[in-house]
């Protein structure tokens, strides 16, 4: 470590030493603590240590906030004040995650172990981009008048929801509950965000930073707690209109019968992935793709939805292309999340590690080749880090080619022709995303139709924007966060027809 990078740290353990954690429940504008005085442990992945035991939310507190998010929506407090004012606010909003965007980016580190130079420019930079984007939305989405005969006059128009749930998990604690809240708000619901149990801190302060830009109370209500616990009673709520999550497809699947169960909440869901990340001998640049196809799998440790977890190379590549990949993941190795230079960070918990290493030793059992890592790393520090781990020979019926391990695993792959490429790509049951590179642009179009995928990146991957829709096919859900699509799943039509008097 340099001398800079040393004080940098030392900066950040610092300011984390000083730092106040959040640790209730806010309800009805105030932090509380559960009804039954029950507490979650929270650890901070980097040393394994309690970091703060939390307010753990039972059914009557879920009922409590639900209840108080109802009478906000009823009396109008929200629903009623104009979109272009409740724009303002959201702006406002967004302007106070910037405003606290190191203490907020410090809290995401703590509670999930990554790296704090992301924390701060992926993190903290999209949840404060989604709220201001949102912000703007909200006066410039038009309703309809329908194209009827002249004796009538028929609206088309769009309403708020009523009490949404937005359930997610702890990769991007407040990124991903932005996407959910932002477009909720905009259009005039009450919210009951729930975090992930790993993850709450920051949940919490994004509430009192709400009310803060003028966002009335009980209109964004935070319950904390597990997910059997908090996230089944919001799910089988009858006062809770839709439930918009985040989070694996085991637990996506579950939310789906608490809503046939209840009262046919709608359910949307961004579930897993197992993205195809194919590389065509004619690549255009082998070296970009393979830093590419490096960040894919091992920025956030490989707790991406969209990781590129499965690199499908062109025989006539593999050779020199995995030589180029070997050299980019020597640069992720891990480090402490709280020094700036680190690229890679912790697990989130011991069960993640575990579950990682699971994956690592069944690989190796299948026969796959294992290149480099396999291993837990930084024992020392009490903390959950795995090396940047690569296995290629890898058979696309695996288990490792087929399922989410949710950590620094790269499962290689390698094809002749573009059938088979193909075939292996969309031979998973999620379709979350895809990338393709190929200097081709017959090809690059080809490709990209067949490709069953919500996103499809064409000589680059992870690419994006507010303005373009998130979401999958299959066993990675339905229902798209981001850009104007997001704003259906909190809205309903209403259709008015009005006779007129000839
Ligand atoms: P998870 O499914 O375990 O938890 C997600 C949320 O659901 C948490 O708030 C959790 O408390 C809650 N939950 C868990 N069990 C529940 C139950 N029985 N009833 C009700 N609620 C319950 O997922 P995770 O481990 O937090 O996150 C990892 C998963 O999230 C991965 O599968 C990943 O692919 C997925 N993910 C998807 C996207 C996307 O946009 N598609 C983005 C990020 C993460």
């Amino acid at each position: 470590m340099t001398q800079a990078t040393h004080e940098d740290r030392e900066r950040w353990a610092e300011r984390a030493r000083r730092l106040t954690l959040p640790c209730g429940l806010f309800v009805d504008g105030a932090m509380c603590q559960a009804l039954s005085g029950e507490t979650l442990p929270v650890y901070n992945p980097a040393t394994g240590t309690v970091l703060a035991q939390m307010a753990l939310a039972g059914k009557e507190d879920v009922d409590r906030a639900v209840a108080g998010a109802r009478a906000a929506f009823a009396d109008g407090r929200w629903r009623k004040v104009s979109p272009r004012e409740r724009g303002r606010r959201l702006l406002h909003l967004a302007a106070l995650l910037e405003a606290h965007r190191d203490e907020l980016a410090l809290l995401e580190t703590l509670c999930v172990g990554k790296p704090i130079a992301d924390s701060l420019a992926v993190d903290l930079r999209a949840a404060a981009r989604t709220f201001a984007w949102y912000g703007e939305a909200a006066d410039k989405v038009y309703d309809q008048l329908a194209p009827v005969p002249p004796e009538a006059l028929a609206m088309v128009t769009r309403e708020p929801l009523g009490v949404v749930a937005a359930v997610v998990p702890w990769n991007f604690p407040l990124h991903m509950a932005a996407w959910k809240v932002a477009p909720a708000l905009a259009t005039g619901n009450s919210v009951v965000l729930k975090p992930a149990e790993q993850s709450p801190l920051s949940a919490l302060r994004l509430g009192e930073l709400a009310m803060e830009a003028g966002i009335p109370p009980g209109v964004l209500q935070v319950v904390c707690g597990d997910g059997p616990t908090t996230g089944a009673a919001l799910g089988l709520h009858d006062d809770v209109d839709c439930v918009a999550f985040t989070g694996s497809t085991e637990v996506g699947k579950l939310f789906l019968g608490y809503a046939g169960a209840s009262n046919m909440k709608r359910v949307w869901l961004e579930c897993g992935g197992k993205t195809a990340h194919v590389v065509f001998a004619d690549c255009p640049d082998l070296s970009r793709a393979a830093a590419a196809a490096a960040d894919a799998i091992f920025f956030n440790q490989g707790e991406m939805c969209s990781a590129g977890s499965r690199l499908l190379l062109d025989a006539a590549i593999a050779s020199p292309f995995l030589e180029l990949l070997m050299e980019q993941a020597r640069r992720y190795e891990p480090g402490d999340p709280l020094d700036p230079a680190t690229r890679m960070g912790a697990l989130v918990s011991a069960a993640q590690l575990e579950r990682v290493l699971g994956s690592i030793r069944q690989a190796q059992a299948d026969g796959a080749r294992l290149l480099t890592g396999g291993r837990q790393c930084r024992q020392e520090t009490g903390g959950w880090f795995v090396a940047p781990t690569i296995f290629d020979g890898v058979e696309p019926r695996s288990v490792l080619a087929q399922e989410e391990v949710f950590g620094p695993v790269l499962a290689v792959l390698s094809f002749r022709g573009e059938a088979e490429a193909l075939a292996i790509a969309n031979g998973t049951l999620y379709g979350l995303a895809a990338a393709v590179w190929t200097a081709d642009l017959n090809r690059a179009h080809r490709f990209a139709r067949e490709l069953r995928a919500g996103t499809v990146w064409v000589n680059c991957f992870e690419e994006g924007d507010m303005t373009v829709p998130f979401g999958g096919f299959g066993h990675s859900g339905f229902g798209r966060d981001k850009s104007l699509h997001a704003l259906d799943k909190y809205t309903d039509l209403k259709t008015t027809w009005m006779a007129l008097a000839p």
